[in-house]
């Protein structure tokens, strides 16, 4: 590190709260290192109040740029001077690009969902989603697919204060992305779910559930499940969800939420650096 870190190291940081637990610090400076780049990458945790000055210390200190992550990611929206096409219909970033002073805002959440389906061997162009889930991680790949050219998205959520974000979205998108058709079902119509991921080709989880310590639940009944079915789930812990379980189960083709983790940092080290993150020898060094 002594031989690393000089006078001209370039530094990047995360933003949020708590910050502690996160894999990106390690992530971000093993790839600079693998790829002999003077940049260094450390966590600050910061609060929601705070991000302002956050903010203009990133332009003082010339920070090249930022990650985001909660509770900070809707105010940051609000700090930056430009957004991206997808983060001005989130509303939401988790990538900050210090382009000499010029600080724009991006969401690589949904880019991380979208290229995990391709790593799979699934292209969202034409397809037909089920989305389980309004809160930020549901938002950001529901607004990506329909950027990405999905056909159409039906957005499920249980009745509490998220239900209003799927509506929200839905216009959103009805402005944005007019040619796909968005719909928002309560989740407590089990019969509208079955028959909307009978008419789906993918299928997602994008809540909580199945998250510790609601993990071994699923909101899905695998009778709803079928062998052509592609069935994502945004959660990476536990690795492998009960829906992702149950759906391997029968064969369809799954891509569980530890891939969207990997390919959202990897989206946010290219817009850091210009360059692909070594993704291959990061995961060799972390297994
Ligand atoms: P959030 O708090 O913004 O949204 C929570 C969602 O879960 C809402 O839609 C809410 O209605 C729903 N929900 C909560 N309890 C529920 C229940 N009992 N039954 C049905 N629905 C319920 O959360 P978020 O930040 O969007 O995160 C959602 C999940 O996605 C988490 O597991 C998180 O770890 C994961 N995530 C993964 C990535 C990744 O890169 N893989 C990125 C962001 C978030």
């Amino acid at each position: 590190m002594e031989k690393r870190i000089s006078g001209t190291t370039g530094l990047f940081t995360l933003l949020g709260s708590p910050v502690g637990h996160s894999g990106s610090p390690a992530m971000y400076n093993f790839s600079f290192q693998h790829q002999g780049l003077d940049y260094a990458y450390l966590a600050f945790d910061v609060q929601k109040d705070q991000m302002p000055q956050a903010i203009d210390a990133l332009r003082l200190f010339k920070v090249r740029g930022s990650n985001v992550t909660m509770p900070c990611k809707t105010v940051a929206a609000t700090l930056v001077d430009d957004l991206s096409p997808a983060a001005k219909i989130v509303g939401a970033i988790n990538v900050i690009v210090n382009d000499d002073g010029k600080l724009t805002g991006h969401i690589t959440d949904g880019i991380g969902f979208v290229r995990n389906l391709k790593e799979n061997g699934v292209d969202v162009k034409g397809k037909k989603l089920v989305v389980l889930g309004a809160g930020g991680a549901a938002t950001a790949l529901q607004v990506q697919c329909a950027l990405d050219g999905a056909r159409a998205i039906s957005i499920f959520n249980q009745d509490d204060s998220f239900y209003a974000n799927a509506e929200k979205t839905q216009a959103k998108l009805h402005d944005a992305k007019p040619e796909v058709e968005v719909n928002v079902y309560p989740l407590a119509d089990q019969a509208k779910l079955k028959a909307e991921i009978a008419d789906a080709d993918i299928l997602v989880n994008a809540t909580i559930v199945g998250m510790k310590p609601l993990d071994g639940q699923s909101l899905i009944d695998p009778s709803f499940l079928r062998s052509d079915l592609v069935v994502a789930d945004t959660v990476y812990n536990p690795l492998k969800t009960t829906l992702i379980e149950d759906a391997e189960k029968l064969g369809c083709t799954v891509a569980p939420g530890k891939g969207m983790l990997l390919w959202q940092g990897a989206a946010a080290y290219t817009l850091f650096t210009g360059q692909e993150m070594p993704t291959d020898a990061y995961q060799a060094y972390e297994a």
